[in-house]
């Protein structure tokens, strides 16, 4: 089983004192490659940092999460600039909106949302995107923008099924998390799982966030890391009634795909 991680947060401070461990557990659990999410202009840049110092496994995303939209300045949107034109960093965000905890003015991540569409528009990268209760805006202004950007994928989808309807209909990816695995508040993404084609699903854990609790023992720490992406591939499979090997193996395709990278020998 082949596994890609689309969303891992790597460069947390709790992976500071062991990520090389981290890194040779998610191999050994069939996690060969991950991508990085860059969630902030210094996040971003650690992210590159890390993918380039592992080449061909680790891969950076760049852009600056709707949480911290209120620190996007001039310098910021030049940083983001020119780490997206490294060939390592294989979509632009996380960006979007997030109105569940409105830590920067809802204006605000309006802005600089459409700011990091347009680097992606411009430099011709995927985008890699946050949404949390601000549906209506936010498939707003991805529908104006949905043309100029090659791809976009939903990361970390928890929303209705009208929502991932509107998403599939702007030809857009979905990201499930370890969220499908939560009994309490995940049951109602097992049935919307079932419509999300092949080729528009990826699966991601969102690391240190968001721990599987179909992970057993369930580690005492309760940080999610990369090599427990198996769990939420196995969840999938049997919510769309398929072996974990075919959702594995499309799941890794369609990745591999939209973020342009070869395919493993
Ligand atoms: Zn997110």
């Amino acid at each position: 089983m082949q596994l890609l991680d689309i969303g891992a947060n790597l460069t947390h401070e709790s992976f500071h004192h062991d990520l090389d461990a981290v890194l040779q557990r998610a191999q050994a659990h069939g996690v060969g490659r991950m991508i990085v999410t860059g969630a902030s202009s210094e996040g971003s840049t650690k992210a590159l940092a890390l993918a380039t110092a592992h080449p061909g496994r680790l891969f950076a995303t760049a852009g600056v999460h709707p949480h911290h939209a209120i620190d996007y300045d001039e310098a910021t949107d030049a940083q983001l600039r020119m780490l997206a034109q490294n060939p390592a960093v294989v979509a632009v965000g996380e960006t979007g909106l997030d109105y569940n905890r409105n830590y920067s003015p809802r204006e605000v991540q309006l802005r600089v949302f459409e700011r990091q569409l347009q680097i992606a528009a411009e430099l011709h990268k995927p985008l890699f995107l946050h949404q949390r209760d601000a549906h209506a805006d936010f498939v707003a202004l991805l529908r104006r923008w949905r043309d100029r950007v090659p791809g976009a994928v939903v990361h970390c989808f928890t929303d209705t099924g009208e929502a991932l309807r509107d998403y599939l209909a702007l030809d857009c990816h979905i990201g499930i998390t370890g969220w499908i695995c939560d009994e309490r508040r995940g049951t109602h993404l097992r049935e919307l799982v079932r419509e999300i084609p092949a080729n528009r699903l990826m699966i991601e854990t969102d690391a240190p966030y968001l721990l599987p609790r179909t992970v057993r023992p369930l580690p005492s720490h309760r940080r999610n890391e990369p090599m427990y992406l198996k769990h939420i591939c196995e969840e999938i499979a049997r919510d769309r009634g398929e072996h974990a090997e075919t959702t594995a193996a499309n799941s890794t395709a369609t990745a591999e795909a939209f973020f342009g990278l070869a395919p493993l020998p």
